[in-house]
């Protein structure tokens, strides 16, 4: 299949040759056609698949077969970022079309923004820079065609619903509406059975990881997952490093524990103002941080071409969101290393991962490693001290030392900061 196949308006083929797609990939196979004839879409698909020009492209194929003036178009979007990145691509794709697409996000001047919204044909926001510019009736929705509420389910982690729905309001009832998400959790079915009228679904997963990436599994209690992971730092020779946790709490408190420890690193959850948000994957991006610990879901849309290693701290819930996070690492000829954590709990999930990648995943142990270090005795309040301490054997650590106290930890061979060897990743 190509391109051709879709009819596209010349102005908009030459968009799709400008960026010199060849093939659709499957959730352009899948989503363009329904878009085409205006039917509301439900659209089960990552970022990395192609899912923007999904949209971009029937949408822009719409506007300009028939001109008229107004905001035509208006995509939703979870972050700044995300909205930026759909910006780019509708002004790559349809550079031909002359059809003007604004950004409306927090965090950035007002001003600017109510000039690009009174010639805009497209409008892609963050919801609540959106309802700002809503409240001042400095955006006339009334002539909307298409509505796209893109990353759905990051939006409902970031706490945007109640400004959706306070959003969909203003927004002509008759329109063509496109919803897309990676999960499909009862809270987006719900808005999608509320926003979408006789929806087709679509759907793609990620079925192989980069060839360029190799793997490798760590197994270590669940206590000890810190200390190994201090220790896979000072070992290895990294450039950037990803570490995903399963939750935001885990991450915002191993992010603290790796800056504790002396490296440049920040976290980024859900919970995370805009600004924070921008000022961490900024940080990140120039090296300013070494590390990024992140979720699933927060570390969304990161095109993060430097990344040499992705660190699942917490193995993901499925072997496709194994394949997702691994695929940040290894792009284009750089070849990264992905590391996995895992505890006995783990065993089912790997099991899952290995028959979607067709091969088991290399075990690997660290040689100089305590692992027979039993966790640290509970605290008064039941709660286990974070990361445990590694002294002697299945000794605690005495009460006394106030790193121990803090929660921080230590390994066995770890020294100083200046002990560490040649290769291994030092600390800031
Ligand atoms: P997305 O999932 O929308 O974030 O897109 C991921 C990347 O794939 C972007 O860099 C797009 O420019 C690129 N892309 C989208 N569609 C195609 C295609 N048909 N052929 C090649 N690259 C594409």
């Amino acid at each position: 299949m190509n391109f051709k196949s879709f009819n596209f308006h010349p102005k908009v083929a030459a968009g799709v040759e400008a960026a010199a797609y060849k093939t659709p990939t499957p959730i352009q196979v899948q989503a363009i056609p329904p878009i085409l004839e205006n039917r509301d879409v439900m659209g089960l698909a990552q970022t990395g698949t192609g899912k923007t020009a999904a949209f971009v492209l029937p949408i822009l194929n719409r506007l300009i077969e028939k001109r008229s003036a107004g905001v035509r178009a208006l995509i939703m979007a979870p972050t700044r970022e995300l909205a930026e990145q759909i910006h780019q691509a509708i002004e790559s794709l349809g550079r031909k079309t002359h059809l003007r697409s604004a950004t409306v996000y927090g965090g950035v001047s007002i001003n600017p923004q109510i000039q690009k919204l009174k010639r805009a044909d497209i409008v892609v926001a963050c919801p609540g820079r959106l309802l700002d510019h809503i409240g001042r009736r400095t955006i006339d929705l009334s002539r909307l065609e298409v509505l796209v509420v893109d990353e759905a389910d990051m939006m409902f982690d970031m706490g945007f619903f109640p400004d959706i729905r306070r959003i969909l309001k203003h927004l002509p009832a008759k329109r063509q509406t496109l919803l897309f998400s990676a999960t499909m959790p009862a809270e987006i079915h719900r808005l999608a059975e509320d926003i979408l009228r006789n929806p087709t679904t679509v759907q793609v997963g990620v079925t192989a990881p980069a060839d360029t990436v190799r793997h490798a599994l760590y197994p270590v209690a669940q206590h000890l997952k810190t200390a190994l992971l201090l220790k896979l730092l000072r070992e290895t020779t990294f450039e950037s490093v990803l570490v995903f946790t399963r939750t935001k709490h885990r991450a915002k408190s191993l992010g603290r524990k790796l800056e504790a420890a002396g490296y440049r690193s920040a976290s980024l959850q859900g919970n995370l103002s805009q600004g924070r948000r921008q000022a961490a994957m900024d940080g990140f991006r120039d090296g300013t941080y070494q590390i990024l610990v992140a979720t699933d879901i927060a570390a969304r849309g990161i095109d993060v071409t430097q990344v040499s290693h992705v660190i699942n701290y917490d193995i993901p819930s499925t072997p496709d969101a194994y394949i997702h996070r691994i695929g940040r690492t290894g792009r284009a000829t750089r070849s990264g290393e992905a590391f996995t954590l895992v505890t006995g709990e783990d065993r089912d999930m790997v099991r899952a991962i290995n028959k979607t990648i067709g091969a088991p995943i290399e075990r690997r142990t660290l040689p100089d490693f305590d692992y027979d270090v039993a966790p640290a005795p509970k605290q008064k309040n039941g709660a286990p001290r974070p990361g445990g301490r590694q002294t002697q054997k299945g000794k605690p650590a005495p009460a006394q030392n106030k790193r121990a106290r803090k929660g921080a930890f230590a390994w066995p061979g770890a020294g100083g900061r200046k002990s560490a060897g040649r290769r291994g990743m030092q600390p800031a």
